[in-house]
């Protein structure tokens, strides 16, 4: 048995996914095989199912991220691949995923509704991975490392990363969720699937391409996890105007448009960082990989006075190893400005 046939809940290795019309399929011009409406009411083809995984979609993301076609699943959000990822592999009830913490909250949010247990490793007070990582996963079937990391923006190099992967080619499914890789694309992972049958990358539109609204994500692995998720995925997972807006934004131009929005966000959230670095009540600045920056302030009073000033950020003083942290996304120019403005006025209240 392959490392993947042995993690996957074995009622999936046997089971045929559901047989929607769409994916029987057909040739002809008359279509009465899905119990679709022959009226177009909104726009034309909006009547019928869509494609299970849009042609083009595909076809744009496979060419942005170097991915095979086969090695790739589009997904409402990274949120839904999370979910997709614990009900492939894990049965309810007796397996577990393991967390890297203070990581993103959905990976224990997801476990905890498929009744999996979740085991935590802390990362080290500077954010890295626990030098006995591999040595405490307690049996997971998923590891779940985030990079660069929610909520705290610190970055893992592949270096680090790709160990551990190599490590428990025989053990664990190694997640490396890189919604946020565009804003450091040097630290992808993603050219090592082809390497690693136990890496499976996630990644979104919602971040550094603006499509937050539009919820869409993606998994990207070898071909026999891709196939099994497949198996458990919704029957129509893409509906045609999110298919045809992605599509659109993954082309040549419209990777081009967010590559010069990365740069523009980046720059702001380096100014953002000096400017506040030197802060009265300012603790600590993190440097960050991401579009956000995380800071650990001198008591828990700058959420509500930024809130006061009708600034809404992340309080994050509740998380674990977290206290009096805020985070921070990095907005426009003038929201940063504001921002700032605001933070120094509250900083010159505790000279
Ligand atoms: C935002 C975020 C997601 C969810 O992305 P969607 O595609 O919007 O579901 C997943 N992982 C991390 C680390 C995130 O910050």
């Amino acid at each position: 048995m392959t490392l993947i046939e042995r993690l996957a809940r074995p009622e999936l290795l046997s089971m045929t996914p559901y047989q929607s019309a769409r994916r029987i399929g057909g040739t002809g011009d008359v279509w009465l095989n899905a119990n679709e409406s022959p009226f177009a009411n909104n726009e034309p083809g909006y009547n019928r199912y869509p494609e299970f995984q849009p042609t083009a979609l595909v076809e744009n993301y496979a060419r942005y991220s170097g991915v095979k076609e086969s090695q790739l699943l589009a997904s409402r959000g990274a949120d839904e691949a999370i979910e997709l990822l614990i009900r492939t592999f894990c049965v309810p009830g007796k397996d577990s995923i393991t967390i890297c913490t203070p990581t993103y909250g959905m990976y224990a949010i997801s476990a905890a509704t498929c009744d999996v247990a979740v085991n935590k490793v802390p990362l080290t007070p500077d954010w890295q991975l626990d030098p006995q990582l591999t040595d405490k996963l307690n049996g997971s079937s998923l590891l779940f490392i985030c990079n660069p990391n929610n909520p705290t923006g610190s970055t893992l190099t592949p270096s680090q990363i790709e160990p551990i992967i190599a490590a428990l080619s025989d053990d664990c499914i190694v997640v490396v969720d890189e919604a946020y890789i565009e804003f450091s694309p040097e630290l992808t992972m993603a050219s090592l699937i082809e390497k690693y049958d136990n890496l499976v990358i996630l990644r979104t539109l919602s971040k550094a391409f603006g499509l937050a609204g539009l919820r869409c994500g993606f998994m990207l692995a070898n071909d026999n996890i891709i196939d099994l998720a497949k198996k458990v995925i919704a029957p129509y997972p893409i509906s045609a105007p999110v298919g045809d807006i992605a599509s659109n934004a993954l082309t040549l131009d419209g990777v081009k448009q967010m590559e010069t929005q990365v740069k523009e966000l980046n720059a702001l959230g380096y100014s953002f960082f000096d400017e506040i670095s030197k802060l009265h009540g300012v603790n600590s600045v993190y440097h960050s990989g991401a579009n956000f920056v995380l800071v650990r302030f001198n008591d828990d009073s700058w959420f509500k006075k930024l809130g006061d000033a009708g600034i809404v950020v992340r309080n994050q003083s509740h998380v674990e190893t977290l206290q009096y942290c805020l985070r921070f996304s990095i907005g426009s120019d003038s929201e940063m400005k504001k921002l700032t403005d605001t933070l120094i006025r509250i900083s010159d209240s505790f000279k």
